[in-house]
């Protein structure tokens, strides 16, 4: 008989995302009139296409697929072409951050990455989390039986969870700008979060899937501009927001070279190694048309067209911000994040609030209580819609809430 990992049991219910698709459901049935001019802003997937030259790249790499010459099969390595690898470290380079090119492995995501490199650590790791979270973290920790301790964000610290100096942690993960709250953690704030790593031996895991969001100047685009980064962190970036790529699939992790955990016999191990190994058994890379499609990203032309689109969400989120300026509705996000973190009005509960927003003005958002116990009481609206149906909701609200 096959033994299950049970740790599977403890996972809490995928309940968020199936209990929304439940409640529009229900609406919708009863009331098929009113559900014609539902506006769905809860959703963390981009809208706009890709940009010309990354499909023209990755048309052209398709071609070249065609002939004996040019044909490519299983890379080398597996941890991305030279090409794409280099792109991304002139890339960290535009922001200040040294990262070579070999520190860098292509992947074909954040979300893979994110869980998967846990293979790489021991059993009875103590995993500090910060709630609310987007769900990987402690899903994939969940699934392979570890600890997982909360770092509470909330209103008080401006959903930016700093570290307790008397708890210990042995991993930690850090989103910045953060999903679900668009919060941001500045130079100083991060560097407490290194030097706090440091000093108790832990690993920092940094997801930067939001870094092109940012548009202040005293908010890191990556963890590596921090002095000392480079000995406890780990970056796990992703072109999905970035540029649309969330059906395309690529992304890259960085593990610098410095990054470096004693094995039980006291010996150094280089954590690039071991994930090196995990990678070489169990990934093969990423096709190399679509490696093709990320290079062309990172060119000037893919830099401007890419940021077009980012520059699109930025309106939508500066309207949502602006409602809830208006409106007196406190939030964090916006600014250097495609999520606009609401607090409910008048105290109500997040769901309540869902049910207010779906069944009065047609408006879906995501109930801040799916991730995590801090989310309570708030609510996370997305900026990757349209700016017609950000601005129609955002009337639609105003309506409601100003009387
Ligand atoms: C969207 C998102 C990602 C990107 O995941 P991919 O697998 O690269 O699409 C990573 N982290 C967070 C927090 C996200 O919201």
């Amino acid at each position: 008989m096959a033994k299950l990992n049970e740790n599977f049991f403890k996972l809490k219910k995928n309940y968020l995302f199936i209990e929304i698709a439940k409640r529009i459901r229900e609406y919708s049935d009863s009331h098929p009139q009113e559900a014609k001019r539902l506006i769905r802003m809860g959703i963390g997937d981009v809208t706009r296409p890709l940009a010309p030259v990354v499909v023209e790249a990755i048309k052209k790499a398709a071609d070249e697929m065609q002939y004996r010459e040019t044909f490519r099969g299983y890379e080398d390595s597996g941890a991305g072409y030279d090409f794409l690898r280099k792109a991304v470290s002139d890339y960290y380079k535009s922001f200040g951050a040294e990262v070579s090119a070999d520190e860098i492995r292509i992947s074909d995501g954040a979300k893979s990455d994110c869980g998967n490199i846990i293979d790489i650590f021991g059993s009875g790791n103590t995993v500090l989390v910060t709630d609310p979270a987007y769900p990987v973290y402690v899903d994939s920790n969940v699934m392979s039986g570890n600890e997982v301790i909360f770092a509470d964000s909330t209103e008080e610290n401006g959903f930016a969870a700093m570290p307790d100096k008397s708890v210990r942690a042995d991993l930690i993960y850090l989103c910045s700008p953060n999903n679900p709250t668009g919060s941001v953690y500045t130079t100083e704030q991060l560097r407490e979060w290194v030097n706090y790593a440091l000093e108790n031996n832990a690993v920092i895991i940094y997801d930067a899937a939001y870094e092109a969001f940012i548009t202040e100047d005293n908010v890191p685009r990556s963890i590596y501009v921090i002095e000392g980064a480079k000995k406890c962190a780990i970056e796990i970036c992703s072109l999905s927001k970035t540029a649309g790529f969330t059906g395309t699939r690529c992304g890259y992790t960085v593990i610098p070279d410095e990054l470096v955990q004693k094995d039980s016999a006291g010996n150094d191990v280089k954590l690039a190694d071991l994930w090196g190994r995990r990678q070489g058994s169990k990934f093969n890379g990423v096709s190399y048309p679509i490696q093709r499609g990320a290079e062309a990203v990172f060119t000037q032309e893919g830099q401007k067209q890419c940021r077009e689109n980012i520059s699109y969400y930025q309106e939508n989120a500066r309207v949502i911000a602006q409602t809830c300026d208006e409106l007196g509705i406190k939030y964090t996000g916006g600014v250097n994040s495609p999520y606009i973190w609401l607090k409910c009005p008048n105290g109500m509960g997040s769901w309540d609030f869902f049910d207010m927003l779906l069944t009065k003005i047609q408006v879906v958002g995501t109930p801040g209580a799916g991730f995590g116990k801090n989310g309570d009481g708030w609510f996370r609206l997305t900026a990757f819609g349209t700016h017609e149906a950000t601005k129609e909701a955002m009337e639609r609200l105003k309506d409601l809430l100003k009387k």
